[in-house]
């Protein structure tokens, strides 16, 4: 019998619903639109709508846009793409939390009519140092005590438009001498005169993150507001708020460790350079993480959701490494894409016994380990093309691949023995010439001798040419992320383009986005981008060597 062991938010929600604090579960997920999304984001989108699902509750997707400065419609649109392709099901229920400025402004007018929330005049430098440090309590404002009505009045005024930007706040009345800075009559509201991307100049006061996060969570019911490790200090802020404006069904904040990925660029910042610095080819160029750059990449959403099933959930900050996610596409694929034979750096072979100007089809089964995939008709001929690195004039040991005198098998065809070879001036070699037996047809039984090496190759006449993108890290791994002033260690050979390389012909139907094996070279997918039917690229998602033991 399975044994389901529950991760910690799990247990924290049985528990609430045991003891009544909740009937329902109700997640979400709240991006702010200022950038695409990363395979960190991916972690927050599933747990968050996987929680929804075990508990039979539901799942919201909430633009966090209260902060207009770096928000941008572009994103909005992108993020939604990535949340429904990721498998986060919000169905209809999509909101905005700038929908909710009218209910924030009557929620600070609340605080204040409470004694809770007051009007001051300190500039940002005088708030800082009135702040105190980790050590030393701080001072109270001198504005702290301003009546009621004078707060509701300068208030008002604020949103009015009658102050410049950033000469009063409105902070909340709670504890200057608090063990906690945010705790410290943290600033809520500010003046600013900025075009909102939905709300245009309709305000020009804007709440800050910590006093609107708890509404936004509140007004759309959500129980379990769940967040990553860095807010933990912020939770009895956000505690305050929602006890203060008195809400009924209060929601709950619980924070996990965020993912990161050891040498993986993951931060929206450092993303954003790379693409502005014209280092990578856009947001979803594929050697990078954000869920379009993997969509490109070929990763598919079954990879992502095992690859953070295995991760779990936990609130202890560590970094999982990036063979796993290969690890994951990998198994993912297996079974499911057939595998073709594909020449990356050419050279041509010449059976020199074989008819010329002739053609034969060999039954090939798309997936060996999956029968139910079915075969495909190869054309097999005198010229083909083979890796350049199976065959060497002087081959070292153990090298059971072609070199002059050596009999190997072309997979699913023929032994061919290689007689001569031809080279340029410089010694480059141009041309293998093989000898074949017809006799030793793959599938025929023959069994008189044996050769040890096999090897891949496409027919000359019929291949389909094809553009073919390796990749690396683009991190320099020796050196790790980041340098000591910040900067990024980038490894200058992590793209890598193939323009010659010959595939079966029935590659000629590849569309966007399908993926296959390449035989000996990994798991490779149409780039959505720039593959044209005429001009077809292929991104290597991942090779078939792997570091990671399950
Ligand atoms: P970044 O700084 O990496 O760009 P962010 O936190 O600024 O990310 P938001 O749009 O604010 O991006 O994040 C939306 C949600 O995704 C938040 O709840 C945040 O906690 C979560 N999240 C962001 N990064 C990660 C991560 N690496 N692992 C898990 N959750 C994450
Ligand atoms: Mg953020
Ligand atoms: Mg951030």
């Amino acid at each position: 019998k399975e044994v389901i062991s529950k991760n910690f938010i799990e247990q924290i929600i049985d528990k609430d619903i045991e003891e009544g604090h909740c009937k329902t579960v109700q997640t979400r997920f709240p991006p702010e639109p200022n950038g695409y999304l990363h395979i960190g984001h991916a972690k927050s989108i599933l747990l968050n709508s996987g929680l929804a699902n075990k508990y039979n509750g539901k799942f919201n997707l909430r633009f966090d846009d209260t902060n207009p400065t770096k928000e941008k419609t572009e994103f909005v649109e992108s993020i939604i793409e990535d949340v429904k392709w990721i498998g986060g099901d919000f169905e209809d229920r999509l909101f905005f939390a700038s929908n909710y400025f009218e209910q924030m402004y009557e929620a600070a007018i609340k605080l204040i009519k409470k004694g809770k929330a007051y009007v001051c005049d300190l500039t940002p430098e005088e708030i800082r140092e009135y702040r105190g440090t980790l050590t030393e309590p701080g001072k109270n404002s001198p504005y702290r005590d301003r009546s009621i009505d004078e707060n509701l009045e300068l208030f008002e005024d604020m949103k009015n438009g009658e102050y410049p930007d950033g000469s009063k706040v409105l902070r909340a009345k709670i504890d200057m001498a608090s063990g906690n800075i945010n705790m410290r009559d943290p600033i809520i509201y500010r003046v600013a005169r900025m075009t909102h991307h939905n709300t245009g100049d309709t305000w020009c006061i804007y709440p800050m993150y910590d006093f609107a996060h708890p509404i936004e969570d509140a007004i759309e019911g959500i129980t379990h507001s769940i967040c990553t490790l860095e807010f933990e200090d912020h939770r009895p802020l956000y505690d305050w708020v929602v006890t203060e404006l008195e809400y009924e069904n209060p929601p709950k904040q619980i924070e996990f460790a965020k993912l990161y990925l050891t040498n993986v660029i993951t931060g929206k910042r450092y993303i954003k350079k790379l693409v502005d610095d014209g280092i990578v080819d856009g947001w979803d160029d594929p050697r990078l993480v954000s869920i379009s750059a993997l969509r490109r990449r070929g990763f598919t959403p079954e990879s992502i959701r095992m690859f953070m099933e295995l991760c779990g959930v936990s609130k202890s900050q560590s970094s999982v490494d990036y063979a796993m996610l290969e690890y994951c596409i990998r198994e993912d694929l297996k079974l499911k894409k057939p595998r073709m034979m594909a020449v990356l750096d050419p050279i041509k072979l010449v059976i020199t016994n074989y008819p010329e100007g002739e053609i034969e089809y060999v039954d090939v089964a798309n997936n060996q380990e999956n029968p139910e995939m079915g075969s495909r008709q190869v054309p097999f001929g005198r010229e083909l093309y083979i890796e350049r690195e199976d065959f060497m004039v002087e081959p070292p040991k153990k090298y059971y691949r072609l070199f002059p005198g050596n009999e190997v098998r072309l997979m699913h065809a023929y032994f061919v023995k290689c007689e001569n070879y031809i080279t340029d001036d410089q010694g480059n070699v141009l041309e293998v010439h093989c000898t074949y037996d017809k006799a030793t047809k793959s599938g025929s039984g023959f069994n008189e001798r044996k050769v040890k090496g096999t090897i891949h190759w496409v027919e000359a006449t019929t291949a389909t040419k094809a553009e073919v993108r390796l990749y690396e890290n683009i991190v320099d791994e020796e050196k790790g992320v980041y340098n000591e002033d910040g900067s990024l260690n980038l490894n200058p050979n992590s793209l890598n383009i193939l323009k010659e390389c010959y595939l079966e012909p029935s590659f000629g139907e590849a569309k966007r986005l399908d993926s296959y094996q390449f035989l000996r070279h990994g798991y490779f997918c149409v780039d959505s981008k720039d593959s044209k039917e005429d001009n077809l690229v292929f991104n290597r998602i991942v090779s078939l060597k792997s570091s990671y033991k399950p």
